[in-house]
């Protein structure tokens, strides 16, 4: 494939395993994953979540089952559930074996919590037989202890290790159908073991980085570690794990997929300039009123909120539609080109409107329904505020003459 100059490195080849209809690796498109918070014997509340989350761009949705009442809430959940749904397994294998009886569409093992040869064998020759693929969930954090010993602590070898056990127990009973996780809650070290495990499975890997905390941390330290692989090419499904709503994880799994152009952009993407001495308007005012109006409304476009109208539409240009400031009015355009000139309180309303009309008519058609003469007045205004604030708008190079003054008559 010719390469375009913003390429991310080609994805490493993996096999591929399907969660129910979703099919993951083997150059299946990147999932988002996600996990409810709710007690799952509460089959309404967590298929509430569930919900929510799929409508936040998960594709796939795990539910912990810890006793009884969680298996039998699956039960309930997974024939009403939009999403394929996994069951999170720690210590008893008999919660494994329950959750596929309430068939559930994948299992998530922990080996370093649940090492019993014989109980391991046992659930992996269960997920055989009904064709349930599971991931081996390892976790620096509850390594298994003799592995902790024999490597010194959770280094990457240690977790690669502990997956590629996991895997020989699976081959003995004729399971083939893993997917892995290596996870640390250091961004150097999940790096460290998923590139080692790519380089010694060719099962997919599923990325996260593990008890990231809250937002904004949080966040970035999910995206450091899984953008830093998706773009080395390695990694077929992503779970941010967050101290917030899970919906937040599920927002951001999907943004940054669409942001690294492994997934189709299903949601409004929001951009903004810094704002600066040139500004016509309060940026973050705007910009965040802009958000609000235009969110939920299954816009998949790119959407520009832009201070002033002197370098907005140009700097903007690569926006689906944008509105810029000036003189008091807003300077509504389309990949750059003004469209319509609209009073500065009917600026967010206006963008709406368009954005609207612009996901179903398509961009050609709206710039030809372009105002005639918008061009023509944002151009003036555009002329009117260089003449009011001059090239150098936020007066550095007054400032610079005044320092070499300074300095000059020192
Ligand atoms: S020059 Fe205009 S568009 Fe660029 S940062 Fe300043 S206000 Fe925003």
């Amino acid at each position: 494939m010719a390469r375009t100059g913003w390429d991310l490195a080609e994805r490493r080849p993996t096999r591929q395993i399907h969660v129910g209809d979703v099919a993951v690796g083997g150059g299946a498109p990147v999932t988002v994953q996600s996990m409810t918070t709710s007690k799952t014997a509460d089959a309404e509340a967590t298929l509430a979540q569930i919900y929510a989350l799929a409508a936040a761009g998960c594709d796939l949705v795990r539910c912990t089952c810890n006793e009884e009442a969680a298996a039998e809430g699956l039960a309930r959940i997974v024939p009403r559930s939009p999403v394929p749904i996994i069951a999170d397994i720690h210590f008893h294998h008999e919660m494994a074996l329950a959750a596929l009886e309430a068939g559930v569409k994948g299992l998530r093992l922990n080996p370093g919590n649940l090492r019993k040869e014989v109980e391991i064998k046992q659930v992996a020759a269960e997920a055989r037989d009904r064709g349930v693929p599971i991931r081996i969930g390892v976790n620096a954090g509850s390594l298994h202890p003799d592995l902790f010993k024999r490597f010194g602590g959770a280094t990457a070898e240690a977790l690669v290790e502990s997956a590629r056990m996991e895997l020989e127990y699976f081959a003995e009973v004729g399971f083939d159908d893993g997917k892995i996780s290596v996870k640390a809650s250091s961004v150097p070290r999940m790096i460290d073991a998923y590139r080692l495990a790519s380089e010694t499975f060719d099962h997919p890997l599923h990325l996260g980085v593990t008890e990231a905390g809250p937002p904004p941390a949080g966040l970035l330290k999910g995206t450091a570690g899984i953008a830093t692989l998706l773009s080395e090419g390695i990694g077929d499904t992503i779970r941010y794990s967050l101290t917030a709503d899970p919906v937040e994880e599920a927002k951001a799994g999907r943004q940054l997929l669409e942001a690294l152009g492994l997934r189709e952009r299903r949601d409004l993407d929001l951009i903004a300039c810094p704002s600066c001495g040139r500004a016509e308007i309060d940026v973050i005012a705007v910009a965040q009123a802009a958000q609000k109006a235009l969110e939920g409304r299954n816009l998949p476009i790119q959407v520009a909120v832009m201070g002033c109208v002197v370098n907005g539409p140009g700097e903007a240009r690569s926006a689906d539609l944008g509105i810029a400031a000036g003189r008091h009015r807003g300077h509504l355009f389309i990949k750059g080109k003004i469209v319509r000139v609209v009073p500065e309180d009917e600026m967010v309303d206006a963008l709406v409107n368009e954005a609207e009309q612009l996901v179903v008519q398509g961009a050609e058609a709206r710039l030809a329904a372009a105002d005639a003469g918008a061009e023509a007045a944002a151009e003036a205004d555009r002329l009117a505020l260089l003449d009011d604030k001059g090239a150098d708008a936020n007066a550095s190079e007054t400032r610079v003459e005044l320092i070499r003054k300074k300095f000059g008559a020192d």
